[in-house]
């Protein structure tokens, strides 16, 4: 089932999640719904507050061939190293790209599908993409790191594109 992705400037994007204390059978529903949305979007991650949920998790899948679906519950990043210069996308907001500076190199702890811990290292692209879910799930969004002027200017292209796709 497909979902509704939550636009920009939808205030719901700007919550500052909770933490899941359970696995249900309704979150591991939402979780295949969530990688059915990422993958019909061609995305490589969505989190709860881009479907309108306020727990703490996300899903991603970097690979090229779909085939390393990650679900990421309360995840939290407990060490980071080097720099890395990334154009990033959001599908809450399409069609705007920006290069963003984070950490290269950093170590993931989480929660899994079945509520297990996991560690794990992640770099280049894997390590974007879980830093701009995290990043959703504190309501924080990528155009947050821009300077004002660059941010005013793509908000300007991205709204006048969004007023011309609704009319
Ligand atoms: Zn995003």
């Amino acid at each position: 089932m497909l979902l509704d992705i939550v636009l920009h400037p939808d205030e719901r994007l700007r919550t500052r999640c909770t933490p899941v204390t359970e696995m249900t059978d309704r979150l591991d529903t939402l979780f295949t719904h969530m990688f059915e949305t990422m993958y019909d979007a061609e995305g490589v991650g969505l989190a709860s507050t881009q479907v309108g949920e306020s727990l703490r998790f996300c899903v991603v899948d970097v690979s090229e061939d779909r085939s390393q679906p990650l679900v990421l519950i309360n995840p939290e990043i407990v060490a980071a190293k080097n720099s890395i210069s990334w154009k990033e996308g959001c599908l809450s907001i399409p069609e705007v790209y920006a290069e963003i500076v984070r950490p290269k190199n950093i170590l993931v702890r989480a929660l899994d599908r079945d509520f297990k811990p996991i560690e794990f290292e992640a770099d280049e692209l894997l390590s974007v993409c879980i830093q701009h879910e995290i990043d959703h799930l504190d309501g924080k969004l990528f155009i947050d790191y821009l300077s004002a002027l660059k941010r005013r200017r793509l908000m300007d292209k991205y709204q006048k594109q969004q007023r011309e796709e609704q009319a």
